[in-house]
């Protein structure tokens, strides 16, 4: 079996030229869309994240906006911050860099956000329509995930889909999606029994766990669409996934690579998601 190795970075430029295009459009008709950007203190990881998402404003024509506060913010003035985002015309989407430092409740936080400008997909309002069936703001990276199923022209009805990990940002999001489109899921978890059992019956397989070689050639079908959405620093510094890409390679149909397969385009799924609430903005 000849391995595909699906290029996100490809992908993401792709989509990011459509979306310039849009954003283009809507800034014509004098709502350009804005995304502003939290940042609590200066973990070195947030850092770079916020970097990117500002990169990927700049490429798409987004006004982009940081807002940086101090590591010992109170909460009060964070959540002041957000009301203030949140009565901005100017700003269409709110992203608070997570996480946030120990003292702040991630969860009052990401609650303060309008929902209608939560591009994060985090607020319970839009966990709950995605629950429902009728997803508003899809979280980036199980965006990306489905945004690369369906640009690979990947069939999803009546598959046999398994997702490991069951995240509420990632995972739990991706089981949901993958259940709308009609596929039959299955959810792996840290108290699954036998892994490699479930693994071996997906016809499209989602890893989003964070250990390195966890899912092997031995654990995944032949011919599987694998998508790898984990992200591990090795001691050696090399950044991998959680699937052995050398064992999947000529076993798997198609197999998302770390780095360039998800990470590029989950970025990407957050610009989409701020020129979606730009464009169901009311003046
Ligand atoms: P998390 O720690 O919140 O969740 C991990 C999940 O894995 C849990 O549900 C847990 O039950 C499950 N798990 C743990 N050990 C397991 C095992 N041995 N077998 C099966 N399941 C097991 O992590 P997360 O936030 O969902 O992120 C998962 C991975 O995805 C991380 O590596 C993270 O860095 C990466 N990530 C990548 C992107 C991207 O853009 N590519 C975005 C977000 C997260």
């Amino acid at each position: 079996m000849q391995t595909r190795i699906i290029d996100g970075n490809a992908l993401a430029r792709e989509a990011r030229a459509a979306l310039r295009i849009e954003v283009e459009a809507l800034s014509a008709a004098g709502r350009r869309p804005g995304l502003a950007v939290v940042l609590a203190g200066d973990d070195p990881a947030s850092r770079v994240y916020v970097r990117n998402k500002a990169r990927a404003c700049e490429e798409t024509g987004v006004l982009s906006r940081q807002i940086d506060l101090p590591a010992d913010v109170a909460e009060a003035v964070l959540l002041e911050q957000v009301e203030r985002l949140n009565a901005d015309p100017e700003i269409h989407g709110i992203l608070v860099q997570l996480p946030l430092p120990r003292a702040v409740s991630s969860e009052r936080v990401v609650k303060a956000i309008a929902p209608e400008k939560d591009v994060d997909g985090f607020h319970p309002c839009n966990m709950g329509l995605l629950t429902e069936g009728r997803p508003r703001f899809v979280p980036c990276t199980p965006k990306a995930v489905m945004a690369i199923l369906d640009r690979e022209g990947v069939a999803l009805e009546g598959k046999r889909a398994v997702v490991v990990g069951r995240s509420n940002i990632v995972g739990k999001p991706v089981a949901l999606l993958l259940l709308q489109r009609g596929a039959t899921v299955t959810v792996c978890h840290s108290k699954t029994v036998d892994l490699e059992e479930a693994t071996r019956q997906a016809d499209v397989l989602v890893v989003a766990v964070g250990r390195p070689n966890l899912v092997t050639g031995r654990a995944v079908k032949s011919g599987a669409v694998v998508v790898d959405v984990g992200i591990n620093r090795l001691p050696d510094g090399r950044l991998v996934g959680d699937v052995d890409a050398s064992s999947v390679t000529g076993v798997a149909a198609r197999l998302t690579p770390v780095p360039g397969g998800v990470g590029p385009m989950t970025i990407t799924m957050l610009i989409a998601n701020t020129v979606l609430a730009a464009r169901s903005a009311r003046d």
